[in-house]
């Protein structure tokens, strides 16, 4: 099973990608984190995203495309996999096309998770995470036991730079412009299925089950 998952900061992409991972067994492949263990352990790679992603810019397709190949090419895909990340850009998704008809593969569904932008922005804006942890809360849907404290380490809990209402609101509105092309893309393909990301973790994982079962 093909799958790539789709959706806005803070629509619970991340959640739902552990979830489908430990159920459908296929490996979770997000550029972002390869781009960042890239960076981590000092690579040619990491040196070249380093200074895109630092100015929040994409990282190029022909860097991006190159490792997506390489990864894709790799054992444990052969059963599948889940996209995360990628593709960020028209030429990244055609690129992909591409990559999988020489395979002799394509895509299955396009995963949308799908939250109202009001909604996203108070789920951004009320992150809080500890800093010696790493544990998010949400002062309203998740909060510690005591407000501003986190439950594990007794830290005071601290706000993300691009996690402030000013910041917020811009990341998302740059994020929908670059994400609308690609779902109409992938809708004039037939791959394209929306969930409702405005509910319960699990109500979310069921409704992404029914696509994926079919
Ligand atoms: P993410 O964790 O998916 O938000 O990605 C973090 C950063 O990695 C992005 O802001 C980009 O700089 C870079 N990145 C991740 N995926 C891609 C992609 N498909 N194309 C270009 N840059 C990417």
């Amino acid at each position: 099973m093909n799958l790539i998952l789709m959706g806005l900061p803070g629509a619970g992409k991340g959640t739902q990608a552990e979830k489908i991972n430990n159920k459908y067994n296929i490996p979770h492949i997000s550029t972002g984190d390869m781009f960042r263990l890239a960076i981590k352990e000092g690579t040619e790679l990491g040196k070249q995203a380093k200074q895109f992603m630092d100015q929040g810019e994409l990282v190029p397709d022909e860097v991006t495309i190159g490792i997506v190949q390489e990864r894709l090419s790799k054992d444990d895909c052969k059963n599948g996999f889940l996209l995360d990340g990628f593709p960020r850009t028209i030429a990244q998704a055609e690129a992909l096309q591409k990559l999988l008809a020489e395979m002799g593969q394509t895509i299955d569904y396009v995963v949308h998770v799908d939250v109202p932008e009001e909604k996203l922005v108070e789920r951004l804006t009320g992150r809080r995470i500890c800093p010696t942890c790493g544990t998010a809360y949400h002062v309203i849907f998740n909060p510690p036991k005591e407000e501003g404290i986190c439950d594990k380490e007794g830290s005071q809990l601290v706000q993300r730079d691009d996690d402030k209402p000013e910041t917020v609101k811009n990341r998302l509105s740059v994020n929908m412009e670059q994400t609308q092309p690609l779902l109409d893309f992938y809708d004039k393909k037939g791959y394209l299925v929306k969930v409702n990301g405005d509910q319960e973790i699990d109500e979310v994982f069921q409704d992404i089950q029914g696509f994926l079962d079919k």
